[in-house]
């Protein structure tokens, strides 16, 4: 079983901030920033693409009520709401959660996007990715 679903059966304490039926938040254990927190579905789905749509939008409302209450409590400058989805993108736990990182300031975390448009032809993905 994954820690995760370990710490939804309560076999690996956490510290909960919210719990229903369905989802659960807790504060991540390594406070990237004050506040730190995941949204986590108590059903176990690897990831975004395999969690199914009625708990997905389960996780989104909880999530935004989850923040709302951070911000409510520590009036951080902003957040950032991600999500690592495979190992390539940083996911170490693969039960599907999405971070609550609540921001004080430019430099408390790292994440860099770079601009790579001039290799890549938009209007071709555009039309790779058009649903
Ligand atoms: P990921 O890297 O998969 O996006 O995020 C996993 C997160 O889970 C990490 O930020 C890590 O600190 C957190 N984490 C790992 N093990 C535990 C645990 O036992 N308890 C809590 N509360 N968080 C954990
Ligand atoms: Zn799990």
């Amino acid at each position: 079983m994954c820690i995760f679903c370990k710490i939804v059966n309560g076999e690996i304490p956490s510290k909960k901030v919210y719990e229903d039926n369905d989802v659960i938040a807790i504060l991540d254990i390594s406070q990237a920033t004050k506040g730190h927190t995941l949204v986590i579905p108590k059903k176990h789905y690897a990831n975004i693409l395999e969690i199914e749509d009625s708990e997905y939008i389960k996780v989104m409302k909880v999530l935004k009520n989850v923040t709302s209450k951070i911000n409510d409590a520590y009036k951080p400058k902003g957040f950032n709401i991600l999500n690592n989805c495979g190992e390539v993108a940083g996911q170490t736990v693969m039960h599907y959660h999405v971070h609550i990182i609540p921001r004080y300031d430019t430099n408390d975390i790292k994440l860099e996007f770079t601009d790579h448009s001039d290799k890549y032809d938009l209007t071709e993905i555009m039309h790779d990715l058009t649903i």
